[in-house]
């Protein structure tokens, strides 16, 4: 028999075990596992919408069971590969450690938050990566919208009303205008006026959204002006604490919700793998499999993968590259196993969509720019489409339909504590003593 092994259950990951089954279904010699701490793939794009309570956390995570036929799938944290003995060492949900034997192995452990070492960070800021994040922040916010009404404290009902994000790049600005659309439902909802709950968005680049390109960054900052978010660049945290924020230019802001949205690092387990790395990421050639270590395939956003449309740069993490380097991986592993012949990853960037919340968006499909109605079109058929499972795709859709004809639900099930959502347990970030 010969076993291949995939590590992590995200973009890549999924693509790659979807792809390698049917390649190799017809050959009974060749078995397919998937390890990964979470029984779904987690379509990142509309945590923001999970967020901003217009969709459900079970909506944009899709069921491995049922949509990776023939491949077997173990739910656990891969801790140390051994390359000699061709062994991966995994830590189950019961804390139980268990090994697997390996003749192909693929690493997609993904990204997770990156984080500084800005005093009170970890301790009172959450992400934005994993459903329980996700499910925190609404709630969290809700739950302190909720305590303001009743607060007698002018100054703590002020901080209790506000939220700070800081990353302005397309998640941290999705996620501060979701907000916005649900502190206006809960203020009508409640009974406060909407502008008393107030947003600030931080980055320390000098425009918002970079990566949409100037004009789109613009027609992103006005939505975001009209929405009453107040935007500062140039600036960023100097200290966290659990009632206020210092920024780096000594100003206060007071506070109980601070969305920590700045970009990503690869996964804790690239890091110690003793393999070769670059931008924090595994260095692997075109053809996606890491040097000197034959029959061990890295990409996705763990990986340095080198662009062959913009020579000298490496791929962008984008769940895009992320989708195409998984199914580049199939065909490498399968041409691997005698199926066909490798070939280099190779993908022209198709532009990005951002979903602004009410009414706007923006968009470059294909480089063709677009805001206003024709952007949430393409945005929200994008998603539509490139959700990767017919129930999901009626679920999501469902709930726009939803989000557009009734108010959005004001209800904090507490479905994430605190602790759920802090870094070291929603995204396997080592912390120790800061959770
Ligand atoms: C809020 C948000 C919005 C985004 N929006 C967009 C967008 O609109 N468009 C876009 O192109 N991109 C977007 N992205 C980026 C996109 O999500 C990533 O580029 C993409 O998820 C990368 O895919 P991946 O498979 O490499 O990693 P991931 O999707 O991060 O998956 C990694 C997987 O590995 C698992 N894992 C981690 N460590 C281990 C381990 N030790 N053992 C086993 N399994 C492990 C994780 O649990 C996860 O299942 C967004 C990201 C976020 C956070």
């Amino acid at each position: 028999m010969t076993s291949v092994v995939i590590v992590g259950s995200g973009f890549t990951g999924f693509e790659c075990a979807r792809r390698l089954a049917r390649t190799l279904r017809r050959d009974p010699s060749v078995t397919i596992t998937i390890v990964s701490p979470v029984d779904y793939m987690l379509y990142t794009p509309l945590l923001p919408d999970v967020a901003g309570g217009v969709v459900d956390a079970r909506f944009v995570a899709i069921p491995l069971s049922t949509t990776l036929k023939g491949v077997r799938t173990v739910k656990g944290r891969v801790e140390s590969v051994d390359f000699e003995g061709r062994q991966v060492r995994y830590r189950d949900p019961d804390d139980d450690v268990h090994t697997l034997s390996w003749d192909r192995l693929v690493l997609t452990p993904g990204s997770v938050t990156r984080l500084f070492d800005i005093p009170g960070l970890a301790v009172h800021a959450r992400g934005l990566k994993s459903t329980a994040e996700a499910l925190y922040l609404r709630d969290h916010f809700l739950g302190q919208l909720e305590l303001a009404n009743d607060d007698g404290d002018p100054v703590r009902q002020a901080a209790r009303r506000t939220v700070v994000v800081v990353g302005a790049s397309y998640s941290g600005t999705e996620l501060a205008l979701q907000l916005r659309a649900l502190a206006d439902a809960a203020a009508e909802q409640l009974g406060f006026a909407p502008e008393a709950a107030r947003f600030v968005l931080l980055d320390v680049a000098k425009q918002v959204m970079p990566e949409v390109g100037e004009r789109l960054g613009a027609a992103a900052n006005r939505v975001l002006r009209s929405r009453g978010i107040d935007v500062r660049l140039g600036l960023t945290l100097k200290e966290v604490r659990a009632d206020h924020v210092i920024l780096s230019d000594d100003s206060r802001i007071d506070t109980h919700t601070v969305a920590w949205v700045t970009g990503v690092t690869g996964a804790p387990l690239v890091e110690t793998l003793g393999l070769p790395m670059e931008k924090g990421r595994l260095k692997v050639g075109a053809d996606l499999e890491v040097a000197g270590r034959p029959g061990v395939f890295a990409a996705g956003d763990a990986a340095a993968v080198p662009d062959l449309t913009r020579p000298g740069q490496i791929t962008q993490p984008t769940a895009q590259h992320a989708t195409r380097q998984g199914k580049t991986l199939a065909h490498n592993v399968a041409a691997s196993l005698g199926y066909g012949v490798p070939k280099p990853y190779k993908h022209h960037d198709m532009g990005l969509v951002v979903d602004l919340g009410p009414h706007h968006a923006v968009a470059n499909p294909l480089n063709v720019h677009l805001s206003g109605f024709p952007a949430k079109f393409v945005t929200r058929a994008y998603h539509l489409y490139a959700i990767p499972r017919a129930a999901n795709r009626w679920a999501v859709g469902l709930a726009y339909l939803a989000d557009a004809l009734f108010d959005r639900a004001v209800v904090s099930i507490g479905l994430a504590t605190n602790d759920e959502a802090g870094f070291a347990a929603s995204e396997g970030i080592p912390l120790p003593g800061a959770d």
